[in-house]
């Protein structure tokens, strides 16, 4: 059969499966709007937790930054990189409390490149059942034995890090801090508690931890910080600057040693043209305006209370989520499919979440929130997801 033949059964399969994705143009996406068609959009599914995506300060920097160069011209090893990237790293060591850091040009890259840096055939890695892809890739791709555990279960974990002692070599367990389809944290404590009594390593993708969760000392550190964890705990933290930074790249923080470890073992950072000048200079301002102003994160976390206030008020199927991530678990694709178009018509953004992405039964409306984002502006949303909801096509909630 021909290549595009081949290619056209497997797509059929997805429409069969509704499973099929599309992806929007937009027009302009100034926080929380979005336009499409000449259409304004209030988006609720953005990961720009903070707003600064849109924010001046950050765009200002970014065209300064930009002076530099449009581009790095090559790979970090090959060219060198600039002042600007070396002080992104140094902010981010210091706003996580670690020693140093390395910026890479995604998270997913990241993530990848970190696994199969530190683990071998003769190694072990342990994951959570709903880690993000990027780690479930990492995880097949570094060649370790590859064992999972359910969502947030310590004791199912145990189990786990008992079969890979007996198996011998090395173990890493890695988890998401706050998961991206669920909003909710990683019980760090516990998880924690059971690498150090197995002798495992433990890294923690703080994407949605990071810049919007801490301790007081390490206020933007994430959930590691948050749970009363530093770099001996978690000496593999990953973060993401397309979230909470409202840019692009990602990084890993821990020890020098670590970070050494990985500027001459990691693939994804080796062999891939490293992170634009402006980029890095726009991420720079974002994390000082994330220190110089918590304001913006008051204000999500004003947010949060808010929307869940009032969906609770309004019986919406709320999980049990603190996060800036607030999922509608509606099971049925169809369902969430039907209901993410009739809220579009209603002037709202809100991503429609299905298998692969999320196990198959569990299809979702994931709400994200933002600082940019008002008061009546949930309102309307609240308002417009009863209405969708009470129509029809609600099937069973
Ligand atoms: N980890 C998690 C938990 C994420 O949600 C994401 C982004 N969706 C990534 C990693 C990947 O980050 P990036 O978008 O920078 O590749």
């Amino acid at each position: 059969m021909t290549l595009d033949k081949t290619l056209r059964q497997r797509l059929d399969e997805r429409h069969r499966d509704n499973l099929y994705r599309q992806i929007k143009t937009l027009e302009a996406a100034p926080s929380p709007i979005a336009v499409v068609d000449g259409r304004k959009l209030l988006t609720f599914s953005s990961n720009d937790y903070l707003g600064l995506a849109s924010h001046s300060e950050v765009i200002r920097a970014q065209q300064a930054g930009a002076e530099l160069g449009a581009g790095a011209t090559a790979s970090h090893l090959v060219n060198g990189h600039l002042q600007v990237h070396q002080q992104l790293q140094q902010s981010l060591a210091e706003v996580t409390g670690r020693e140093a850091a390395l910026v890479f040009s995604s998270g997913y890259m990241a993530n990848v490149g970190t696994l199969c840096a530190l683990l071998g055939r003769a190694d072990n890695v342990i994951s959570d059942k709903l880690n993000h892809a990027s780690l479930i890739d990492g995880a097949r791709l570094c060649g370790a034995n590859s064992l999972r555990f359910a969502h947030n279960d310590p004791v199912a974990l145990r189990r786990q890090l008992q079969r890979a002692a007996a198996r011998g070599g090395n173990t890493l367990v890695a988890v998401d801090g706050v998961y991206s389809m669920d909003g909710d944290r990683a019980q760090l404590a516990e998880i924690a508690a059971l690498c150090w009594e197995f002798d495992a390593w433990l890294m923690v993708d703080e994407a949605h931890g990071f810049g919007v969760m801490g301790s007081e000392q390490l206020p933007l550190a994430g959930s590691c910080a948050a749970a009363g964890l530093g770099q001996d705990e978690v000496p593999v933290l990953m973060g993401t600057l397309g979230k909470a930074a409202g840019n692009a790249g990602a990084f890993v923080a821990g020890s020098r040693m670590l970070i050494d470890f990985l500027v001459q073992f990691a693939r994804p950072y080796i062999y891939t043209t490293g992170m634009p000048p402006a980029v890095a200079a726009g991420c720079i301002a974002a994390i000082e305006l994330m220190r110089n102003a918590p304001e913006l994160n008051q204000r999500l976390q004003a947010n949060i209370t808010y929307f869940r206030r009032r969906a609770a008020q309004a019986n919406l199927p709320l999980t049990d989520s603190s996060s800036a991530i607030q999922p509608l678990l509606l099971g049925c694709e169809e369902t969430v499919m039907t209901v993410s178009k009739k809220l579009e018509q209603r002037g709202f953004l809100v991503g429609a979440i299905r298998p692969p992405t999320v196990p198959r039964g569990t299809a979702r409306l994931r709400i994200t929130l933002s600082a940019s984002h008002n008061h009546s502006q949930i309102d309307a949303l609240v308002d417009a997801l009863v209405a969708v909801l009470q129509e029809k096509i609600a099937v069973p909630l």
